[in-house]
């Protein structure tokens, strides 16, 4: 299985993925059951600078491949990366940092969250009663939401739960070229939009962010985005959180990789 498991994109060289596959199959490393209770792999907790102080638990495995990724060589190589933690592990960690720290934001980061869905809602049960964290920024590239209406009902019963959903592209091309998914596939992240919009949410719980940097993406894409967000909710569409490519040590390498120069 691990043969054909996929590292760093390349585009033009492989053959792009289904990122619905890949997430089963991230699950199978990085997700485990015992005794009923999911645990999931994680590298380390700390305390980030974003969002004015954040613990961060950094989780293992991701479904895209996005070349210009900053996140730990954990999600192209899961399976030699981090220890299983139960949600119980995780939120102590995230307790004890908050404490040391004074920091009461929590996420999930490195990863993507909603991989080992049982894992990732048994952490949110848990957060919700601990009086150290007052809100979880819950970061997310949509694909899982996008086939899943039931886990968007889920996230968002827990009240402590704010939602950054990320897009990569506005058009299929694009999607592949950055990701390494296959084209078809781009719609599913507006579709996790449409989902969180039609269960109710506002900005006080959700914005959508995209990652519009100029050096690879065109003016004409970027539009294309805007546009298709905004057949959803203009409100949206006029507050999308536009991020850039930072060069990162990781970055660079997968840039190196996917042969993408822009540094
Ligand atoms: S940028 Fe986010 S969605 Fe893309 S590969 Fe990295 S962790 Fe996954």
């Amino acid at each position: 299985m691990l043969s054909s498991y996929p590292r760093f994109w390349k585009p033009g060289k492989e053959k792009p993925f289904n990122p619905i596959e890949l997430a089963f199959k991230t699950r199978e490393i990085v997700c485990r059951k015992v005794n009923e209770v999911e645990c999931r792999k994680y590298t380390h907790f700390y305390v980030a600078g974003v969002y004015r102080g954040i613990v961060t638990a950094c989780g293992v495995g991701c479904c895209l491949r996005c070349f210009y990724c900053w996140v730990p060589l954990s999600r192209d190589f899961p399976e030699k990366y981090g220890q299983y933690y139960t949600p119980k592990q995780v939120v102590e960690n995230i307790v004890k940092l908050a404490r040391k720290y004074g920091v009461w934001k929590a996420r999930i980061s490195c990863c993507e969250p909603t991989i080992c869905p049982d894992h990732l809602i048994q952490v949110l049960e848990l957060i919700e009663d601990v009086k150290e964290i007052k809100l979880f920024i819950l970061e997310t590239n949509g694909i899982l939401f996008g086939v899943d209406r039931s886990l968007v009902k889920k996230v968002l019963n827990f009240d402590k739960v704010y939602v950054r959903l990320s897009l990569k592209a506005g058009n299929s091309q694009g999607f592949t070229w950055r990701t390494g998914a296959i084209g078809e596939f781009y719609e599913l992240p507006f579709k996790a939009i449409e989902y969180f919009v039609q269960e109710g949410v506002t900005l006080k719980r959700f914005h959508v962010a995209a990652m519009t940097d100029p050096r690879i993406m065109s003016n004409e894409e970027r539009m294309e985005l805007i546009k298709k967000v905004w057949e959803i909710d203009p409100l949206l569409a006029m507050n999308i959180e536009e991020e850039i490519v930072d060069p990162y040590d990781t970055t660079l390498i997968r840039l190196k990789e996917a042969g993408v120069k822009i540094f």
